[in-house]
């Protein structure tokens, strides 16, 4: 076949999809496994890359992850709550059989590079990508590179700032009202006592809900100074949550006077939809290659 193709593997811990080709528009073969454990769903994701010849190898998937590259651990999962993924070898069983390489990253890391590739963020050298939903996680790429350091950001759990007199104590196991405690889909549903589809006080909770996600957003903006961030994940579904929270945002900024003036493509939708996993994957393939 004339071109370079790719294999790409969103791993998540309900489901590995498996891709071929060469981006998110040109996507020759897929393949879903059911993530049952990690022996029995990685034999059949090499089985299905066995199949094809493929240039490199790119793996976006759920962690905690050890990324550095010169440790034992490289391309492990480290310590993970989903029952026997613990310890787990990603890349080995790959680099081993395909004998090609392999490049390994997070899924919001994947997501990242994917967006500034392809999606919402293209072009631009420094983005970042977050998705509000079971969790909060964030990815960031940093002049085109995606950032790992000892294990990975955790952007979610960065501390924020309430809103003056909100009492709520947020649902992180770990710190209780960190980003992920208060923003989440399982902080709404603790917050209003029921899932954020059936709140009838729609316009309270996405007031509410944007300026939690501003107040995160902010503590990523002052670090990381991203040109632009795009929101993901199911809670960013909510109703005029974008334009809220860019609202929110420059209120909470105002001593960062740029940001008024590029409010409405700062923070923006996702630009490659349900794809935005695969396409991670193959970005990170590519950029192994
Ligand atoms: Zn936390």
């Amino acid at each position: 076949m004339a071109g370079h193709v790719y294999g790409g593997i969103e791993a998540g811990g309900t489901k590995f999809v498996c891709v071929v080709g060469s981006g998110p528009a040109e996507i020759l073969d897929r393949k879903r496994v059911d993530t049952t454990d990690p022996a029995a769903t990685l034999a059949v994701c090499v089985e299905f890359f066995a199949r094809h010849t493929i240039r490199s190898l790119g793996i976006a998937s759920f962690g905690p992850l050890e990324l550095r590259p010169s440790h034992p651990d490289y391309g492990h999962i480290t310590t993970t709550p989903k029952p026997g993924w613990s310890g787990t070898d990603l890349v080995g069983p790959f680099a081993e059989r395909l004998r090609i390489p392999v490049a390994i990253d997070t899924d919001v890391n994947g997501a990242a590079l994917a967006e500034v590739r392809w999606g919402a963020a293209k072009g631009l050298r420094n983005a970042v990508y977050v998705t509000v939903g079971t969790g909060v996680g964030g990815g960031a790429v940093v002049d085109g590179t995606p950032v790992t350091g000892m294990v990975h950001p955790e952007m979610g759990h960065v501390s924020i700032s309430r809103r003056s007199g909100d009492d709520f104590g947020g649902v992180c196991p770990f710190h209780g009202d960190c980003f992920e405690g208060m923003a989440s889909g399982p902080a709404i549903e603790a917050r209003w006592g029921q899932p954020a589809e059936l709140v009838h006080e729609t316009e309270r909770m996405v007031e509410i809900e944007a300026a939690t996600i501003a107040a995160g957003l902010r503590q990523i903006v002052y670090v990381l100074a991203p040109e632009r961030i795009v929101l993901g994940g199911g809670v960013s579904k909510l109703p005029g949550l974008h334009d809220r929270v860019n609202d929110e945002l420059v209120h909470q900024m105002s001593d960062y006077a740029i940001l008024a003036g590029h409010r409405s493509v700062f923070v923006v939708p996702p630009g490659l939809g349900d794809d935005a996993g695969v396409a991670g994957a193959l970005a990170l393939a590519m950029a192994a290659a």
